[in-house]
């Protein structure tokens, strides 16, 4: 099938409104007690925050990208934007401050994989509606729009009023999940994507399989969105859709998977690509495509690091 988005198209077709951290990653054999310190065996820094990780997948799967966000005036956020601008993101409405520093994700990883993190999420929370304002260009010539919740609810919530008026296809991940979910987001979200244990947290529903997931996500839809998804790890993900009121389980591919890390985020990514570029294809024909990439990048480690480009897919994917 060939792609319906126009190639050239002078405006992003996909808009992430979302976070950028930077992940320090230390490796050490056990975890440290309180007041203890410990010598770790190696470090390493990443690119992370969820918004990002959506923008960089869709991205590499050949969209045109704009990462509407707020890093700080350091040399974190600087390298930050030099990663977006490495992965053909434009970065015009990727603000800095000097308010707060660049969000981070301090993380201690023992030989159990057993982990602690402390998440300073920094400048994200200083992306504000004013900011937004001056991105009204690109949101609202967007195919699709991504929001999250690693930035303030407020902001998140003004983007996506923004691209509904506009008539931008809205994809929310409501990650990190809150019980106490502000209602506008169901009934702004165009498609509502979530994992096992944010479809918990949002419904108080046990998610331990595709027939529990289904029922979560016909609560979710009853809230307001007219198409939930909730991904299931190897399971794969289940659909519910207000056009299709059964609940539809999509399983992936059996794969020997060596970090989940960031599998949703490429998840979200893959599929507002297919939601930009193929509008007229098959909801579940996307989420099997979607699956198929999440499932491509467990295999390798890291986060971005992990998120197949284009050309390493096969072209049935196009
Ligand atoms: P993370 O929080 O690590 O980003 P998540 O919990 O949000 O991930 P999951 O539901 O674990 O998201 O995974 C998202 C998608 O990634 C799944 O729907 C599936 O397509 C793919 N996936 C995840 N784990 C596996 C696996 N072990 N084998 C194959 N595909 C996988």
């Amino acid at each position: 099938m060939a792609a319906s988005g126009e190639p050239g198209r002078r405006w992003p077709a996909v808009v992430v409104v979302g976070s950028c951290m930077t992940d320090l990653v230390s490796l050490t054999s056990r975890l440290p007690k309180t007041g203890e310190t410990i010598h770790g065996h190696k470090f390493f820094i990443g690119f992370g925050g969820k918004g990002a990780n959506q923008c960089v997948q869709a991205a590499r799967l050949g969209a045109k990208t704009s990462m509407v966000c707020k890093v700080g005036k350091d040399s974190f956020g600087n390298d930050y934007i030099e990663n977006l601008k490495q992965n053909g993101i434009s970065t015009e409405f990727t603000y800095q401050t000097q308010d707060a520093a660049t969000g981070t994700a301090s993380i201690i990883v023992d030989d159990e994989g057993q982990n602690i993190i402390v998440i300073v999420a920094g400048a994200n929370l200083f992306l504000n509606t004013e900011d937004l304002r001056k991105a009204a260009s690109v949101i609202s010539r967007a195919k699709v729009m991504i929001c999250q919740l690693e930035i303030t609810p407020a902001t998140s919530l003004e983007a996506l009023t923004m691209a509904r008026s506009n008539g931008v296809r809205t994809l929310f991940n409501p990650a990190p999940a809150a019980a106490d979910l502000d209602p506008q987001f169901y009934a702004l979200s165009d498609v509502f994507c979530c994992n096992e244990s944010e479809a918990e947290i949002l419904t108080g529903l046990t998610v331990g399989s595709a027939a529990e997931a289904g029922q979560a996500a016909s609560v979710l839809l009853e809230r307001g969105c007219p198409v939930a998804i909730i991904t299931l790890g190897a399971g794969g993900c289940v659909v519910l859709s207000q056009k299709e009121p059964v609940p539809k389980h999509i399983p992936t591919e059996r794969v020997k998977a060596v970090d989940t890390t960031g599998a949703g985020d490429s998840f979200v990514g893959a599929l507002a690509f297919y939601l930009a570029y193929y509008p007229d294809m098959p909801l579940e024909e996307m989420l099997r495509r979607a699956n198929c990439i999440a499932a491509v990048s467990v295999q390798a480690a890291g986060t971005q690091s992990s998120y197949p480009h284009k050309k390493d897919l096969p072209l049935t994917l196009f």
